[in-house]
This record gives C-alpha cells, sequence and structure tokens, in this order.
C-alpha cells in the first residue's frame, strides 16, 4: 500500500478522531485540521506521539493551503444543540467549508469524501431510506442550518465533480454512537447513558415514539474508508452507511436503564420541533459496492460506551 498524505476536517471530534486513529493505523500521515468548536485535544491526545500526526487549528470556512493526497470533510457541529447554537455559521461551516475543501482538492488533484448526513433526508416519507430518496426537509425552520447545509454542500460536491472532473465520494451518515461522543452534545445515547449512570430522569422527548437507527463507529469508519478506497472513480454516491436496526426512543431507553441496572425513571419531555419521526438507513447500496456492513450490535456498542462514559464521570 502506497503510504498516503490525509487530511481530515472535523479530525479532533467524536467520529474524525477515530477515523484520525484508523488511518495512522493504516500506515497514512494525518493531518488534522481543526476548530475546536465541538472537537477536544482529548479526543487526540494519544495520537500526538505519532511522529505522522499533525494538527493544524483552523476554521474551514476560511481558504487552507497545505498539501495532501485525500481529504475527508467531517467537519461541522453534528448534534441539534450544538449546530442550533450559531446556526449561521453551521451553514457557513458546511457550504463554505465544502468550496474551501473541494477548491483545494482541484489544486491538488486530491479525492474528497464528504461526510453527509441522514439529514438530507429530514422528516422522511420514505422508509427505510434509499439513496435515491429526495427527502421532506423544512427549509426555515430550527434543523434547517444544518440539514440545508449538508444538501448544498453535496451539492457543490455533484457539481466540482461534473464541471471540474472532482473525484468526489459521498456518504449519508445514520445516528452514530461510541466513546469520545461529547458529554454536553445532547444526542439521545450521550444524554441517555449519562443520565443512567448518575441515576437522574431519562428525558424522552415527545411519546419516544419517534424511531432511530444506531450505528456503532468502528463500523461507520470501517465504511467511511472502504468508500474512499473505493476505485471505482465513476461510483460517487451518495451512499448511506449506518445500522439498519431500528428502535424507537422509549425502546433505547429501557434498554439503557436495562443494561446499566439504574434506578432512573423514564419522564417525558415536549417533543422538539422538525424531529424526524422514523429513521433507517437502506444499507443495500453499501453491500452492493464496499461489500460493507455493520458488524456491532446495539447492546454490544452499548457496553463500550457505557465503559467510556462511566470512566469520563469518574474523571469530573
Ligand atoms: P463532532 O461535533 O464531534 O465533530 C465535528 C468536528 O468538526 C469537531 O471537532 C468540531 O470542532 C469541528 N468543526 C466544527 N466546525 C468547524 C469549522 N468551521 N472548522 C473546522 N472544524 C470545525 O461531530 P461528529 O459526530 O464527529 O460528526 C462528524 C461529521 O459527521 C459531521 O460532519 C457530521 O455532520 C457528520 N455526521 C455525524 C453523525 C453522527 O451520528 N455522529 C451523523 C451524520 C453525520
Ligand atoms: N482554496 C483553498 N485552498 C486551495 C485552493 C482553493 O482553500 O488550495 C479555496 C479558495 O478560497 C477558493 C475556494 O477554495 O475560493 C474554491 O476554489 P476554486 O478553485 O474552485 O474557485 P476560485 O478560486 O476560482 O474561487
Ligand atoms: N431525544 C430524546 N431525549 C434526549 C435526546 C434526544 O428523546 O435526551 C430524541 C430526539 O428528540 C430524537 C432522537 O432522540 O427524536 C435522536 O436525537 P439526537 O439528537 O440524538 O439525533 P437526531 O435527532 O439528530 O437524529
Amino acid at each position: 500500500m502506497k503510504k498516503k498524505r490525509v487530511l481530515v476536517t472535523g479530525g479532533s471530534g467524536f467520529l474524525g478522531s477515530h477515523l484520525c486513529e484508523r488511518l495512522l493505523a493504516k500506515g497514512h500521515e494525518v493531518i488534522c485540521v481543526d476548530n475546536f468548536f465541538t472537537g477536544k485535544k482529548d479526543n487526540i491526545l494519544h495520537l500526538m506521539d505519532n511522529p505522522y500526526f499533525e494538527v493544524v487549528r483552523h476554521d474551514v470556512t476560511f481558504p487552507l493551503y497545505i498539501e495532501v493526497d485525500e481529504i475527508y470533510n467531517l467537519a461541522c457541529p453534528a448534534s441539534p444543540i450544538h449546530y442550533q447554537y450559531d446556526p449561521v455559521q453551521t451553514t457557513k461551516t458546511s457550504v463554505h467549508g465544502a468550496i474551501n475543501m473541494l477548491g483545494l482538492a482541484k489544486r491538488l488533484k486530491a479525492k474528497i469524501l464528504q461526510a453527509s448526513t441522514s439529514e438530507v433526508y429530514g422528516d422522511p416519507k420514505i422508509h427505510p431510506q434509499t439513496e435515491d430518496y429526495w427527502g421532506n426537509v423544512n427549509p426555515v425552520g430550527i434543523r434547517s442550518c444544518y440539514d440545508e447545509g449538508k444538501r448544498c454542500a453535496e451539492t457543490l460536491f455533484f457539481d466540482y465533480n461534473r464541471q471540474h472532473s472532482l473525484r468526489i465520494k459521498v456518504c449519508r451518515i445514520f445516528n452514530t454512537y461510541g466513546p469520545r461522543m461529547a458529554m454536553d452534545d445532547g444526542r439521545v445515547v450521550s444524554n441517555f447513558v449519562i443520565q443512567a449512570l448518575r441515576g437522574e430522569d431519562i428525558t424522552v422527548y415527545g411519546k419516544g415514539e419517534q424511531t432511530r437507527s444506531f450505528c456503532y463507529v468502528d463500523d461507520l469508519v470501517e465504511g467511511m474508508v472502504r468508500l474512499m478506497e473505493n476505485t471505482g472513480d465513476d461510483f460517487l454516491g451518495p451512499m448511506n452507511l449506518g445500522n439498519p436496526g431500528e428502535f424507537t426512543i422509549l425502546e433505547l431507553a429501557r434498554t439503557v436503564v436495562d443494561q446499566i441496572g439504574s434506578k432512573s425513571k423514564i419522564v417525558f419531555k415536549p417533543l422538539p420541533a422538525d424531529d424526524p419521526t422514523q429513521r433507517k438507513p437502506d444499507i443495500s447500496l453499501a453491500r452492493r459496492v464496499i461489500d460493507w456492513e455493520p458488524t456491532v450490535d446495539l447492546k454490544t456498542g452499548l457496553v463500550k460506551t457505557i465503559e467510556y462514559f462511566d470512566a469520563m464521570l469518574k474523571e469530573q
């Protein structure tokens, strides 16, 4: 295998840090670019001694001039409370960030992968979601800064391919969880695990009948790397990456409480606006093109996630 120099934007975040680790383990040189908005140095501390790992503090909404062979573009806050904190900056990160990283890829003739999201399907009317579904997205709601930013980034990727023959790959990531999720990001898995470990009430929004499909981080990273390495330059994506195991939020709450053996009670809170009612990836395309499917089921993945948050809480 040829050693490559790989740029990971958002490399100090949850998914990005696992991706940097995986790419280094494969023998590549990795440059992590991050503005540390939601990412943390702690996530990449264990990589700092590796001479093939470099960190650059930089905001992708500004131009970046470095020399690399491949780019994974992950920079963007991903949890609703983080992306809604400064919604204008969220859209700028997706759109200006994509333009800058595509400009960089164009100058270098580098291959570039976009971490898109199942949120491009909005509150989907088609279930499970296939890649040919165009989605049902509110353009003016509180989730739009994220959803529409990511949709526009996909458009830019495909136009840079058509207009400038750029080698692109686009994956649509469904809810992913695991160690190094931020404790304060308000996502459902981190919230429930932390609440159950502390013996606090488990906050289910709405009736908890809405569904999500949860993918363990190691599976997801494997899928992203396989898509990037896929040599069919005529295959661009978009490709769903996620675990098709679908659960209601109430089922997730009960599973977490049982697994931890917690005394926490389940309480019901208002459902946020535009919260998608159901979500489950159809992964036939990933199975066929990159021979990928998740191998870690929810209970197994939760064990490792619970261990992580338990250790974090003890450190506090
Ligand atoms: P995260 O918040 O942990 O990571 C995002 C990283 O991007 C952070 O390190 C943050 O500091 C950095 N960042 C944000 N704005 C930036 C900017 N302007 N310039 C440079 N860096 C910036 O979230 P994550 O879960 O690791 O998500 C990573 C990517 O995967 C995101 O693009 C997200 O949209 C996508 N994704 C994640 C999920 C999921 O379930 N985790 C699902 C779908 C898509
Ligand atoms: N860009 C960058 N690094 C590079 C090359 C370009 O950050 O190595 C940015 C630059 O800011 C530019 C954007 O990417 O505005 C888009 O580049 P492109 O070449 O597509 O467009 P142009 O330079 O004509 O605006
Ligand atoms: N959710 C919940 N309680 C929480 C956090 C989230 O019931 O403490 C719900 C949320 O309303 C949504 C689902 O869990 O229906 C997944 O939320 P998350 O923010 O993790 O991801 P996303 O909505 O972006 O899929």
